[in-house]
């Protein structure tokens, strides 16, 4: 997936994966925080992941995610990473709203 037009959502390393349902279409994002590269995640899926290995879920916040990555990144070697939600290119303001009824129903 192209991740450099991605549309990162503007909330803190507090968020837990569980508000993923308020953005609905959003993934994961993974960033290095030191040069930028990146690869996005589907939410639900690392939230099962998460609960089969017993060490998080939905209260997982997106800062001890980031901790918990411990791969070094393929881009500069080094293992700073960020973790955040972000809307896929192209996703629109209709595709939300879709995507929010379809929830809801
Ligand atoms: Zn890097």
């Amino acid at each position: 997936m192209d991740t450099k037009n991605m549309r990162v959502l503007a909330l803190g390393e507090e968020a837990t994966l569980g508000d993923t349902r308020f953005y609905p279409g959003a993934r994961l994002l993974i960033t290095c925080s030191l040069c930028g590269w990146a690869k996005s995640y589907n939410v639900e899926r690392v939230i099962e992941r998460l609960r089969q290995l017993k060490s998080g879920g939905q209260p997982t916040r997106l800062g001890q995610v980031a901790r918990r990555v411990a791969w070094p990144c393929p881009g500069c070697g080094r293992v700073k990473w960020r973790a955040q939600f972000a809307y896929p290119p192209g996703f629109s303001e209709a595709d939300h709203r879709r995507l929010t009824n379809r929830y809801r129903n």
